[in-house]
């Protein structure tokens, strides 16, 4: 069963769960002055009017047309019920999915993209420059990019900017420039470089490469694909469409999950029911779904912690492994950043969403299964949420419950076959996170709240 929406019932505004949270995240910090940041100090990386929305208290927030007009390429996207799923695992739990693989990205991140590439374009901005993990953010953006008629360069994580080449060709037809990061055109890059000329290259290095090229020309801002609470408003157009398909077969879910990068696609579909229950209407659980290599949310501290590893953005407050953090070579390359965003970190602390971590092996079985039932290869990160998903509804079963299950597949896996490939031929591993190891990189975490 599929449910659509016509263009016309697609969302007008972005839901901000500031406005109903109890307690209000705490404000980002000035990396030098601890203080609270103003709209001046980023001022020169954001346009205004994505500053005001990463500050609001306001409930609702309008879509301009423009990005509807743009949304309208690839949304409103199905809520599917994975009956074919359902009939392998022998559950009596409904189970279905919202699929954002079918966005020019293959991924979710083309919601915010387009939003930030608009923002800009209207406050004169020539060019953006950001960095890409996995390479759906680069993407992403890409295309945005392209649709507004602006310049796009791209910090690549050095690791996926070899193992996924054609990443990087897909943001090049949509006009970008690609650059592996660790690179020789940053402070950054240079120092990163000269203590380790193979580094595999982090996120959190790709980020002070992109923050320090933008931050020398007027013209060209910084754009994140994620954390930022501008970020996590625009994914919300996920859950508010999912809101009215299942209004429209009169149904409603149980337990909302997604994987948890830094927390954007997690945020996209569950805050809108989270929400709905903070005003007092039906309960639900949301949970996100983390690799058990990288568990900021199940074994981070909360704390005030670097966005970047060379200390250039604001502190955030966050469950962090540390902003040093490297994180072992596993494929689900958009789930590697070492702090979730201030807005899912609060509601965890405030035991209003839960947090599970997984290992790969499980989560690349239940990945196939997926593909062989209902037809779609997940992203690896996707995977995440469906091996989750199969947990819920055995225990469903086994407690003689009758459980609704939403889950997000936030993206396809066609460029992830080389990790499907090492999963098929045996050679991907599970991996604990080692204890001092942990603690080594978590002492990062500046103050720990
Ligand atoms: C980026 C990405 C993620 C992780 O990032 P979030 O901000 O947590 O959503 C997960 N899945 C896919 C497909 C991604 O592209």
């Amino acid at each position: 069963m599929k449910v659509y929406l016509n263009k016309d019932e697609m969302p007008t505004h972005y839901y901000n769960i500031v406005a109903d949270m109890l307690n209000k995240p705490l404000p980002p910090l000035h990396p030098q002055t601890k203080q609270p940041v103003g709209p001046q100090d980023l001022a020169p990386l954001f346009p205004m009017e994505l500053i005001k929305q990463e500050v609001s208290r306001d409930p609702y927030i309008e879509i301009p047309e423009p990005v509807r007009e743009a949304y309208a390429i690839y949304r409103p996207s199905p809520l599917v019920r994975a009956e074919r799923l359902e009939k392998a695992l022998g559950t009596s739990a409904k189970i279905f999915y919202k699929y954002e693989g079918g966005s020019p990205s293959g991924s979710h991140k083309t919601n915010t993209a387009i939003a930030q590439a608009y923002y800009n374009k209207q406050e004169g901005v020539k060019k953006i420059v950001t960095e890409t993990g996995a390479g759906q953010w680069g993407t992403a953006l890409s295309f945005a990019c392209a649709q507004f008629g602006l310049e796009c360069e791209v910090f690549m994580v050095r690791g996926s900017y070899d193992q996924k080449p054609y990443r990087k060709s897909i943001m090049e037809t949509f006009g970008a420039r690609v650059h592996p990061s660790p690179s020789n055109l940053t402070q950054t890059g240079i120092a990163k470089l000269s203590q380790d000329p193979d580094s595999l290259g982090s996120l959190g290095i790709a980020i002070s490469e992109a923050v320090e090229v933008a931050a020398q020309d007027e013209k060209t801002h910084y754009a994140l694909g994620s954390v930022l609470n501008h970020v996590l408003l625009h994914q919300t157009v996920i859950g508010l469409e999912a809101q009215k398909q299942f209004e429209k077969i009169n149904s409603y879910p149980d337990v909302v999950i997604a994987p948890l990068g830094g927390g954007s696609n997690f945020a996209g579909i569950a805050f809108p029911f989270v929400g709905e229950m903070l005003r007092g209407g039906r309960k639900i659980r949301a949970i996100a779904v983390e690799p058990a290599s990288c568990p900021k949310l199940t074994r981070g501290v909360f704390g005030y912690d670097f966005g970047d590893s060379a200390g250039f953005t604001p502190l955030l407050p966050m469950y962090s492994l540390g902003h040093d953090f490297m994180p072992p070579g596993l494929h689900a390359g958009g789930l590697r950043y070492h702090g979730a965003s201030a807005l899912c970190s609060q509601l965890l602390k405030d035991e209003l969403i839960e947090a599970v971590a997984l290992q790969q092996l499980e989560c690349f079985r239940a990945g196939l299964l997926f593909a062989k039932t209902e037809g779609i290869l997940p992203a690896p990160e996707a995977n995440h949420a469906i091996a989750q998903v199969i947990r819920e509804a055995k225990a469903a079963d086994e407690a003689g419950e009758q459980r609704t299950i939403l889950f997000n597949l936030c993206g396809h896996g066609h460029f992830d076959l080389s990790a499907y490939d090492d999963f098929i031929q045996g050679k991907l591993q599970d991996h604990q996170l080692d204890e001092e190891q942990l603690k080594l990189s978590a002492a990062g975490v500046l103050t720990e709240l």
